[in-house]
């Protein structure tokens, strides 16, 4: 157990608590109640698992263990109601995890968002909300236009640490699913597929113990071809977006270094052979950049990679940023992308940008403290 070295709680699966319980010698049915005091009352400290005797939890404490939920150490709010919240592990190291009212207009993709809210019964000002979660401490996959990737890569997180993030904004949130709508999308610092059986445990934990169906959940790699192709195969699996961001080995290799590793031909081909399910459609993240894949020749290039996928394409302008050598396209270019990827039979959609003015975006999570003018 990796959390063995800080005894943490969460991170715990249910075979994992039970264990502890019977080791413990308490009965049984105090495994449920840890379970819940952990994930879906997610209590900050073994004091307040009220109904625990007390003995058991002394007992727990003496022997190291904590509930582990992360401390939120900061909080950013944009204009558009995105928070990016700083979120601070045992040891310190922080990563962001965003908390996007409405979603961020992008991770359904097929506007069913939009007639969500028209129908929703609105009991406040939003009805359904995105959390982008990190999974690993900086990123090594080095994309030249995201700001992650300055960081470089500091550690893996533990599978408590990604669910936690979850975990410590349901409760700074006062939200609760599932009858709080909540989507996951793993798309904020690290590659998941780097840090992959972290990350599927993580997902498990989410949906067994915390409660969010994995149909609300999506996960992007930037090409990992192995892992998309054992992704496949999980009983318990997020949906499966991948940044393609480029329309030919040539731009992508430029762009994104991984792809002289796992090239587009390999890339498509796991993508080809991903089995979905029914109704189910993988998503293409599609990063436009200004004068470098955003020519009507690369929409028509797009179009011809991924023709007969089940598939639609996300595309999103460039969010800048410092030391990012690349422009953001007009909007008339992001507009004619669009049109020639729809005519060609592929659905796209434009991902809104959530939360830019406090660098809460795509491609934006660089654990940025001071903000001083909008990027
Ligand atoms: N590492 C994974 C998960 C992160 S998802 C992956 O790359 O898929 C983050 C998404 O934001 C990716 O689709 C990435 O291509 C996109 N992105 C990165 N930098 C960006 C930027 N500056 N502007 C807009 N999108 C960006």
């Amino acid at each position: 157990m990796a959390n063995e070295v800080h005894n943490l709680l969460l991170g715990l699966d249910r075979g994992e608590i039970i264990e502890l319980v019977t080791r413990s010698g308490e009965p049984a049915y105090r495994a449920q109640q840890l379970l819940d005091g952990i994930y879906r009352q997610r209590l900050q400290s073994l004091a307040e698992i009220s109904t625990l005797p007390v003995t058991f939890r002394k007992k727990l404490a003496e022997a190291g263990f904590s509930c582990g939920l992360p401390q939120i150490q900061k909080k950013f709010s944009s204009a558009d109601g995105t928070i990016r919240f700083l979120v601070e592990f045992a040891d310190g190291q922080t990563v962001e995890t965003v908390w996007m009212p409405e979603g961020d207009g992008g991770e359904e993709g097929d506007g069913s968002e939009v007639e969500d809210i028209s129908q929703g019964r609105r009991t406040r000002d939003w009805d359904r909300a995105t959390i982008c979660v990190s999974s690993q401490v900086g990123c090594a996959v080095d994309c030249q236009f995201c700001l992650t990737a300055q960081l470089g890569v500091k550690r893996n997180l533990t599978a408590g640490e990604i669910a936690g993030q979850v975990c410590a904004v349901l409760r700074e949130q006062g939200v609760t699913p599932p009858e709080d709508r909540i989507n996951l999308v793993f798309m904020g610092m690290g590659e998941p597929f780097l840090n992959y059986g972290n990350f599927m445990k993580a997902v498990r934990l989410l949906v067994e113990e915390v409660g969010i169906a994995e149909s609300r959940m999506t996960v992007s790699t930037a090409g990992i071809v192995p892992r998309i192709h054992d992704f496949g195969l999980e009983a318990i699996r997020p949906k499966l977006a991948i940044s393609l961001n480029a329309p030919n080995d040539e731009v992508r290799g430029r762009v994104m270094p991984l792809n002289r590793k796992w090239n587009l031909d390999r890339l498509i081909g796991a993508a080809r052979e991903f089995p979905l399910r029914h109704r189910e459609k993988l998503t293409f993240e599609y990063v436009l950049l200004r004068d470098v894949n955003d020519a009507a020749e690369h929409a028509r290039e797009v179009a011809e990679l991924l023709r007969g996928l089940r598939a639609k394409v996300n595309l999103i302008a460039l969010n800048p940023g410092p030391r990012i050598d690349f422009q953001t396209p007009a909007q008339d270019r992001v507009a004619a992308f669009q049109e020639i990827l729809i005519k060609s039979g592929i659905p796209a959609f434009v991902r809104r940008p959530r939360g830019r003015d406090i660098y809460a975006a795509c491609g934006q999570l660089k654990r940025t403290i001071e903000i001083t003018k909008e990027p």
